[in-house]
């Protein structure tokens, strides 16, 4: 347990030292609808953490009341990343779908209390009775019914005799109250289809809102830890309950923040749409967030544990680094993992005084890591290097080898370069070398300097390999759609070469192929005759290095995770704000956060609204942009007419999301408005099949090589395409129109 306590751990304290209960009892409840990701971890690990630091337990719960979308295969996996992080289950895992009949007859037992009610008004008719924030709402005339109509009805809504959406069970709560939710929640609706494990024995399913503070109660859990956007539906479950009178002890409901990273998506909806679109290879690509996904990179259980530790747990949502996860892995591995060498893009090398060949003692470990372990690692006349550790003409501080400067083999000895030899177009085939016998590392006495160490690998006992190296998913920091992905996210080395203790280890196995990174022999693509090797991650954090001076990077969003629990309570105004945000005007709770607890922002946003009216779009470049340049800038360079003007033009379609960035950029430093800027820099979204279908043609004429593996059933390329007509309209094409003609030309290339 870490020192700190967090505020969850804090109630349950209290909650056993006060007698309330006699054992903690969490669970963690996933819908069975997609694999877990990493936010899933966190909730792992809070709900099994808890339960063991306080000896009780934790159950495994599918919440699987929406028969639609759920599947056993993700049953599996869900169980799968429960044990891969290192925890168990009590006895069995729980299905949601196992207390139909129960939840059925506390529904019979609230309409025989006349607390419950069937309605009959139809889905527009039931948003438009519930009225607004500002508005009490109306109940509907159905909850005139008798208690024996309601029994009737519900009963004959279970037996078939009704279509999806004619009739509906509701709460009778009261229809005025100030949380929305209360007013008359649904807790059960019609629903003809087949559900994975309770087939066709019901059409009628339990509503999120009754099912869950039932389970929770039938399986005696004590604590019912969930995020923070349920906090709104925290009332209806004290209700129900409470409605029901059941025997105590019972469960209360705590919340805490989701988890969210940058340059990825979280939410399953968007993970499936990735993997249904063939945007990546499946739930486990090692680019996803996802467990499996992770694992399969070569993640460590130890390193995500950590991670999720060091995160904390808060009250108050905030978005997570992912470098701080790359941190993470790298820590755990750097002391753990034998370090062998990989050449990724090798170049030739002859050294021409040398005859025979030797078995060189390497260590595994430098010195300062407290394990031993060593390999034979052989030697001999022709070696590897990597290409780019030769310079022919060598920019000033470059320390590998050159003409003039020796370099050292790591393990071996110092070379020299002799003669350098290309072929026909210039480019560098081979370089004939000579050693120097006196200067074997450890043994060194030739006294001649050197700069760096390189490795290497010996061409007659190098066995080639595939190395897969991964980029970010999204080139972008809060991806917003598929425009974002980075094209460049998978890239795969056919042949590399690896020294033979490599391959002599049996698969499952981790090293650090020195100064690439961190590798992981693929669980499911290796073979005897194919290695694969995953890259897990860089040395050191190289991502920040890279975009350095680059167009201007756009300024972080991420903010530093608190790690206490509560945050301080809005005042009155705030407040209101907020539930109207959120209730009113759709926000999520961070956004309508952000908004409602600065004054200035939200006199501006309300500006911006009264011009325009989008309330998430303009809340969302409000929260971000304008809250960035207000807290940097005194004096603000554009008003809330142009932020209106701006979402307008996203908003008709005339420019993408990723565009109104960039003008957002340009009116900071011109102070002109969108729309001038959109003209004169012909930023116009491009919708016309017409023009995109000449840049289409243009990435697959230049990809021959994709289109071709395309073909060959790597469909995995298709966001490959997509992205570089993109990326070649300057971000301006239309990215659903050009997944549709990109679909239809590869069908016919
Ligand atoms: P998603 O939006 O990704 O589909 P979800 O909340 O619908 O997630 P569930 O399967 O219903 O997913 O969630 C199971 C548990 O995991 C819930 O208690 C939920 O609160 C928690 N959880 C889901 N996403 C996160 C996250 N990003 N951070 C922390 N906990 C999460
Ligand atoms: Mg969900």
């Amino acid at each position: 347990m870490s020192e700190s306590k967090d505020f969850l751990r804090t109630i349950v304290e209290e909650d056993l030292k006060s007698g309330k209960y006699k054992e903690v009892i969490t669970r963690f409840p996933p819908e069975p609808n997609g694999f877990p990701h990493i936010g899933h971890a966190k909730s792992i690990c809070i709900n099994f953490g808890i339960a063991r630091d306080y000896q009780g337990h934790c159950n495994l719960r599918m919440d699987d009341t929406n028969p639609t979308t759920e599947d056993m295969k993700y049953v599996e996996a869900l169980k799968d990343a429960v044990t891969w992080l290192g925890f168990e289950w009590a006895d069995k895992v729980y299905f949601a779908s196992d207390y139909f009949p129960k939840i059925y007859d506390y529904a019979v037992k609230l309409i025989q209390m006349g607390k419950a009610y069937v309605d009959s008004l139809n889905e527009e008719e039931i948003r438009e009775y519930r009225g607004t924030v500002m508005q009490a709402g109306k109940r509907s005339k159905f909850a005139e019914r008798s208690i024996e109509e309601n029994l009737d009805l519900l009963e004959r809504m279970k037996n078939g005799e009704f279509r999806d959406g004619e009739h509906v069970l509701r709460a009778k709560i009261d229809m005025s109250a100030a949380n929305m939710k209360m007013r008359d929640p649904l807790l059960y609706r019609i629903r003809h289809a087949h559900h994975f494990r309770s087939g066709d024995e019901w059409c009628i399913y339990p509503m999120y809102d009754f099912a869950h503070c039932l389970s929770d109660y039938i399986e005696g859990v004590t604590h019912s830890i969930c995020t923070l956007e349920f906090e709104n539906n925290r009332d209806i479950y004290d209700w129900v309950l409470d409605a029901l009178e059941l025997t105590p002890p019972r469960p209360y409901q705590h919340e805490f923040a989701r988890l969210g990273m940058n340059y990825t998506v979280m939410s399953k909806r968007k993970l499936l749409e990735l993997v249904n679109g063939n945007y990546v290879n499946g739930w486990d690509d090692p680019r996803l967030p996802t467990i499996a996904g992770y694992k399969r990179r070569g993640y460590t259980p130890e390193s995500i544990l950590n991670f999720c530790d060091q995160i904390g747990i808060a009250k108050a949502n905030s978005m997570v680094d992912v470098a701080q996860l790359e941190f993470c892995i790298r820590d755990d591995l750097n002391t753990k993992v034998p370090r062998v060498m990989c050449v990724l893009d090798p170049l030739k090398i002859t050294i021409e005084n040398y005859e025979g060949e030797e078995a060189i003692d390497a260590s595994y470990y430098p010195h300062d890591v407290p394990k031993e372990g060593s390999r034979k690692l052989p030697f001999s006349r022709e070696i590897y290097i990597e290409r780019d550790d030769f310079m022919e003409n060598p920019p000033e501080g470059y320390f590998r080898l050159t003409p003039e400067q020796p370099v050292r083999l790591k393990h071996a000895y110092i070379i020299t370069c002799k003669e350098i030899v290309k072929d026909a177009s210039g480019t560098i085939t081979e370089i004939k070398a000579e050693y120097h016998p006196e200067s074997k590392s450890g043994s060194d006495t030739s006294g001649i300097k050197v700069k760096s160490a390189i490795h290497w690998v010996s061409a007659k006992h190098a066995k080639a390999v595939e190395v897969r190296l991964y980029e970010r998913l999204y080139s972008v920091e809060a991806p917003e759609g598929l425009e974002d992905l980075n094209p460049d996210s998978l890239h795969v080395i056919k042949n590399a070469f690896v020294e033979p203790a490599v391959i002599t280890e049996k698969p499952d196995v981790r090293f650090q192929f020195e100064r690439q990174g961190y590798f992981y022999a693929d669980p499911i693509d290796y073979t005897d005759e194919k290695p694969v090797f995953n890259k897990i991650v860089g040395l050191k954090d190289s991502w920040s290095k890279k975009t350095e001076g680059a167009v201007p990077a756009p300024k972080p969003v991420v903010q530093k995770v608190q790690v206490e629990g509560e945050v301080t309570p809005m005042n009155e105004v705030e407040q209101a704000s907020f539930d109207r945000y959120t209730k009113v005007l759709g926000l999520n709770n961070e956004i309508a956060n952000i908004l409602a607890r600065d004054e200035q922002l939200s006199r501006f946003y309300e500006e911006s609204l009264s011009i325009f009216n989008s309330p998430v779009s303009i809340a969302n470049l409000v929260a971000n942009e304008v809250a960035r340049e207000l807290k940097q800038e005194s004096a603000l360079n554009f008003s809330a007419k142009e932020i209106a003007e701006l979402v307008k033009m996203i908003d008709e379609g005339t420019i993408s999301n990723k565009i109104a960035k960039q003008v957002f950029e340009e009116m900071l430093t011109s102070g002109e408005n969108p729309k001038a800027i959109v003209e004169a820099k012909g930023l116009t979204q491009i919708s016309d099949p017409e023009k995109l279908k000449p840049i289409i043609d243009d990435v697959i004429a230049k990809n021959p090589d994709n289109v071709a593996k395309f073909k060959a059933g790597n469909t995995n390329l298709f966001g490959f395409f997509v992205g570089q007509v993109l990326k070649n309209s300057g971000g301006k094409a239309n990215p659903t129109v050009v997944n549709e003609l990109v679909s239809e030309k590869l069908k016919h290339v």
